[in-house]
């Protein structure tokens, strides 16, 4: 059975797979540079690889130099992975960090050098790495926005179990009985030292890679189908969803309502004060509007100045209610940098009534809210205007 367990394989395997670790998110760094959670997960592996093979040299021949710089690299390699976490969430690296590691340094080597206990060595080294590990978690958990997903759960599950199996060896340490030096061949201390950190740390790091990959898709998708400047849905992702929308209308028999909505005298905003303050004022519009509707209700940037709100299972006198509140709101909306002028608005709107109207295609909605929106404009801007078969005809 000593020949199966052997702490020395065990480490060597520990640290091929740290490389591992280390090549792939050094390849997604250089990739691209300006991620810095990459290069902190790849530096992270590195100097594990380096900590966990100064940690195999024995005491009794080399000194304690390499255990104690060897277990300081571990730390540090942790630390680097925590930062790495706080910096895929957009957070500065925390400075404690440092001091962890230089804390860690001067209390191993006075443990070490002292020549307590073993068992007193093995619980700091133990319960600092659960610390640390555990902090990748408390980043995923607190991270603000972050829903669970199959990439930030792994990442929960691999790092909570790598800090209760250090802890769990801390205990084991003080209690005595099991030798847990690193260079014990005891199947506890070569898996509880080696093999379950590194399954641990490899699932643990596929899921930050994992969480890496979601992110950038996520981005990807929220690109193709947002309008950069407002931030609201882009007119392709807004035909899709109004489509969408429409059918499920005539599917269910529920009624719909579209809202074509143009600012009134824009251009005069962007001859006065400029484009910038006029992209401004598109802006603080769009997020007024997006908070006045309601969550299930679709808005977006039709083209210019011109957004469409499309709200499902809305009858006409909701549509009208939510319309006076939109108009409301944009002449409640000073804007800073035009001399706190208002901008307003004017609305065209049509409501399909399962009830009463055959069912209309996208674009003969789309063509209803817009005849509306014209007559709007022709009645003065600053108001609503609903959609009428004999206004069309004129
Ligand atoms: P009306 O009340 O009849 O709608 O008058 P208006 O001035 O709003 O209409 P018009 O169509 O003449 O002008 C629209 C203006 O919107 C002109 C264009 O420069 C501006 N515009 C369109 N897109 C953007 C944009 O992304 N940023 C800025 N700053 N201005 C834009
Ligand atoms: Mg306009
Ligand atoms: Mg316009």
């Amino acid at each position: 059975m000593d020949s199966f367990w052997n702490s020395y394989t065990a480490n060597i395997a520990y640290s091929i797979s740290q490389l591992c670790i280390a090549i792939i998110m050094g390849g997604m760094y250089f990739l691209a540079p300006t991620e810095r959670c990459t290069r902190y997960w790849a530096l992270s592996g590195l100097i594990s690889v380096f900590g966990s093979t100064l940690t195999a040299f024995s005491i009794s021949k080399f000194g304690h130099l390499p255990l104690i710089t060897g277990s300081t690299l571990m730390i540090a390699a942790m630390t680097a992975k925590w930062w790495g976490t706080q910096a895929f969430f957009g957070k500065r690296p925390a400075y404690v960090g440092w001091y962890l590691v230089l804390g860690f340094f001067i209390g191993y080597s006075l443990i070490v050098l002292l020549q307590l206990a073993v068992g007193i060595r093995t619980l700091f080294l133990s319960l600092m790495l659960a610390l640390l590990t555990f902090l990748n978690v408390v980043e995923v958990v607190l991270a603000r926005g972050v829903r669970l997903s199959f990439a930030n759960s792994l990442v929960i599950i691999a790092y909570t179990l790598a800090a209760a199996d250090f802890i769990l060896r801390g205990i084991l340490a003080i209690s005595g009985g099991i030798d847990l030096t690193p260079q014990s061949h005891d199947p506890i201390n070569v898996f509880g030292l080696y093999l379950i950190p590194m399954w641990c740390n490899l699932l643990g790091s596929l899921g930050l890679l994992l969480m890496y990959f979601e992110s950038i898709i996520h981005e990807k998708e929220h690109l193709a189908t947002h309008d950069e400047l407002t931030k609201i849905y882009n007119r392709r992702a807004l035909v899709n969803l109004g489509r969408r929308e429409i059918d499920l209308a005539h599917r269910y028999q529920r009624p719909i309502s579209i809202f074509m909505l143009d600012l009134d005298h824009f251009k005069l905003i962007n001859d006065t004060y400029g484009h910038d303050a006029g992209d401004k004022v598109l802006r603080s519009v769009a997020l007024t509007l997006s908070n006045t509707c309601r969550n299930t209700d679709i808005i977006g940037r039709y083209g210019g100045e011109e957004l469409c709100i499309i709200c499902p299972h809305t009858t006409k006198d909701e549509a009208t209610a939510l319309g006076e509140r939109l108009l409301e709101a944009m002449r409640n909306l000073h804007h800073q940098h035009c001399d706190n002028r208002q901008v307003t608005c004017s609305l065209g709107l049509y409501t399909w009534n399962p009830n009463t109207d055959l069912a209309a295609s996208w674009e003969a909605m789309l063509h209803h809210a817009d005849t509306a929106l014209y007559a709007a404009k022709a009645a003065g801007r600053n108001c609503m205007l609903q959609y009428s078969i004999e206004a069309d005809n004129q």
